[in-house]
């Protein structure tokens, strides 16, 4: 685990000298300890640090600086980690400045210089004021952020592509986690430019393509070779497998995706009937175990790449991916699978990602909390994301056009729903209008039978169709 900062700040180069040394010698083992004269300074350093994902346990500042007051600095930097605790060095004519601080800023404790012995004066104090600290912490999480607008299609590419191809991160929306601002701000970015991307490292990209952000958080982008044994387009369960099989024979095998590895599969909340798992597993699991023995095999994975043309020349097979690259193989096999239908409904397409979407549930499971929401399809996978959806949702409304979902969906699953209270499913009913303002808000229900419509409010609609 990194270890946390203290952060001192003081104009005069030898107190912040003492301070400074009397801190390492009894914190050093615990907490990094960083100290500079200017409060600027500080609060790049501190802006630096909330990027990395680092944490501050405590700010200690002297009164008088001339960039600015220390409260005022203390203030900044408690926007920035509102947890941290704070100590104002004071003389004894700054004292009333300290204690109106207490009140106004929640100064945790104001220390009167020289504070010799610091066993004495110093640390019992900074001792109590980091236990407290201790107790409340909770050790962040150091991998990637993404900020952005909940009901935002630029974030949810960005979200959908990372944990299709299991990247681990964590969504702030800005508009319902307070830190999230303070990211924006350190980032010296605007709501305009969201949403950001935050890597380990600490850097930002804003608004990235998807092969840009592939390529900051490791994917492969480039084959190795430019002749391959083997070349599989689609990494479904099909192309996945056909890897597996190519790269242990020894052959050299090249496997092109162009969204993310594991296909339809990968959005599955549990699968009951793959051989092997008797008591089922998650598509994400599923994809997560083939992409470890394939790549252990030797197999290369290039993603997100889209094969736009394919030719034969002089008996090798010649490829050509979206971003102009050229690979030889002997042998091609395509696995690139099935796409959902789009809904053919007038002005769908400006909701998609806001309100509307394809598969997907798992990802904005969280967001549809309390919210009732709806899914069109009767098939295996529409249950799936109905009984995963219904975990969150208070009510999810299953759109079928059928009358009943056993003629369309496999018997466990008809039973799984049948026993759960808060789905509904509307036999012969079809989504005939979305409206909204900037997100969903609305959808018409169709009664194929009546005819009968009404307008219901929707936040979020699933299409498995
Ligand atoms: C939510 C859900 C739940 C499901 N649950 C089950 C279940 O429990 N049991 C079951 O048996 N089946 C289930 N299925 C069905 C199962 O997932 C599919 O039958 C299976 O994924 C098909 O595998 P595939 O590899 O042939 O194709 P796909 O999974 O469709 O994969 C094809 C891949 O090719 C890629 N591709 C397409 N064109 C290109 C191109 N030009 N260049 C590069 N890449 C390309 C796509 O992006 C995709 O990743 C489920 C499906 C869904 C959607």
């Amino acid at each position: 685990m990194k270890l946390p900062f203290i952060i001192i700040c003081d104009d005069d180069v030898q107190v912040l000298r003492a301070i400074q040394r009397d801190i390492r010698n009894q914190y050093r083992n615990d907490y990094r300890i960083a100290a500079t004269e200017s409060a600027n300074e500080a609060l790049d350093l501190i802006k630096e640090l909330k990027l990395k994902n680092e944490t501050v346990a405590l700010f200690i500042s002297d009164q008088r600086m001339p960039e600015m007051e220390g409260i005022v600095f203390l203030e900044k930097a408690k926007e920035i980690f509102p947890e941290a605790k704070q100590v104002l060095l004071t003389a004894y004519s700054d004292i009333e400045a300290a204690i109106r601080a207490i009140n106004n800023v929640r100064l945790d404790y104001y220390l009167l210089k020289p504070w010799n012995p610091p066993e004495e004066k110093l640390y019992p104090i900074i001792n109590e004021l980091l236990e407290d600290w201790q107790a409340f912490y909770k050790p962040d999480h150091e991998g990637i952020r993404i900020i952005g607008f909940q009901w935002s299609p630029h974030s949810h590419r960005l979200k959908e592509f990372l944990s299709g191809n299991l990247v681990p991160y964590i969504w702030m929306d800005v508009e319902a986690n307070k830190d999230a601002e303070q990211y924006v701000a350190s980032a010296k970015s605007s709501y305009s430019d969201l949403p950001l991307v935050v890597l380990k490292d600490g850097s930002v990209l804003t608004n990235p393509d998807l092969p840009d952000l592939a390529a900051s958080v490791g994917l492969q982008q480039k084959p190795l070779s430019e002749m391959y044994d083997v070349l599989i387009i689609g990494a479904g369960p099909a192309g996945l497998a056909a890897s597996v099989y190519g790269s242990c024979e020894g052959l050299k095998t090249l496997l092109i995706e162009k969204t993310n590895p594991g296909g339809q599969a990968s959005s599955s909340a549990r699968i009951e009937n793959y051989l092997g798992f008797p008591s089922g597993l998650s598509g994400a699991e599923l994809t997560r175990r083939a992409i470890s023995q394939t790549t252990r095999f030797g197999t290369e994975i290039l993603t997100p790449k889209e094969v736009k043309s394919i030719c034969v020349k002089d008996g090798y097979k010649i490829i050509e991916l979206n971003d102009g690259t050229v690979v030889h193989s002997k042998a091609i096999i395509i696995a690139t699978g099935a796409a959902y239908e789009k809904l053919n409904i007038e002005g769908i397409e400006r909701f998609t990602g806001a309100g509307i979407y394809y598969g997907a549930a798992a990802v904005e499971a969280h967001a549809c909390k309390n919210e009732s929401i709806y899914i069109i399809g009767g098939g295996n996978s529409a249950c799936q994301a109905a009984m995963y959806m219904s975990k969150f949702a208070t009510e999810v409304n299953m759109l079928i056009r059928r009358d009943a979902l056993k003629q369309t969906a496999a018997n466990y699953l008809v039973e799984n729903i049948s026993k759960t209270p808060n789905i509904k499913i509307l036999p012969h009913t079809e989504v005939v209008a979305v409206a909204g303002d900037k997100v969903l808000e609305a959808v018409t229900l169709r009664n194929a039978v009546t005819g009968e419509e009404k307008s219901v409010p929707a936040k979020a609609l699933f299409v498995y169709i």
